[in-house]
Order: C-alpha cells, then structure tokens, then sequence
C-alpha cells in the first residue's frame, strides 16, 4: 500500500512533499479554469512550494518521461488484452489516452519535481495532527 511518508503517495495524491497533509494544488486538476496551479504555501505546514520564480518550469522535463511512461503502459495493455491494433489505430488510442491523463500528468510531474527538493519531514506532519 502506499500510505503517507512515501513519497509515491504525496505524487499520486498531489499533497505536500513536506506534511503529506496539505493540498499540493489549488484546485482538481481536471478544473480547466485553475490549470494546475500550485498553492503558494502549503495550508497545513506553511512550507513554500516554490523555491524560487517559475520553479516548476522543469517539471516539463519529467512530464516528458511520464507521458512516455503513459503511452508505453497504454501499449502494453492493447498487448495485455490481445489486441492486435493498426499502427494508426494504436497511435490514435495512445494520444487519445495521453489527452485525458494530460491535467493529469502536467499536475504529478509538478507533484514529482517538487518532491525531488522536499523531504517528507515525520516530526513536522506529526506536529499538526
Ligand atoms: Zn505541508
């Protein structure tokens, strides 16, 4: 399972890197209007997400590896159930996929990069139980 103190878990859930408690984002990933925009400051530690101006521009290089991760995992299930699919076909369903997990992707990419800088800290997280 994955459960909080790792950091899969701050990645997947898009909460703090540093308390695993607060919200990462300011809103769902999937609302358009607020793409993917990071909180300032977390609401539970107050850790600041950014370390500095446009921090998150690299996460553009991880979301590059996510979305081939995205498009190898949809061609291993097209294997997976036995489909035999035209290239073109294949094609469309993987950039179909890499469409609807696009706010997705954009958000946990951000979610990994920050996690690159920030610790999971267990006395922090424990403190505003
Ligand atoms: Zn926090």
């Amino acid at each position: 399972m994955v459960g909080k103190g790792s950091k899969l878990y701050s990645i997947l859930f898009l909460k703090c890197p540093r308390c695993h408690q607060g919200e990462f984002l300011e809103a769902n990933p999937y609302k358009l209007s607020n793409f993917n925009k990071v909180k300032v400051r977390c609401p539970k530690c107050e850790l600041k997400y950014s370390m500095e101006p446009s921090f998150y521009t690299g996460s553009m290089y991880v979301s590059y590896g996510v979305g081939i991760a995205v498009a190898v995992a949809v061609y291993v299930l097209t294997l997976i159930f036995g489909l035999s699919l035209k290239i073109s076909t294949l094609f469309i369903l993987i950039v179909s996929a890499l469409i609807l997990t696009g706010p997705y992707i954009a958000a946990v990419s951000k979610s990994i990069w920050a996690n690159i800088f920030f610790k999971y800290d267990k006395k922090i997280a424990e403190d505003i139980k």
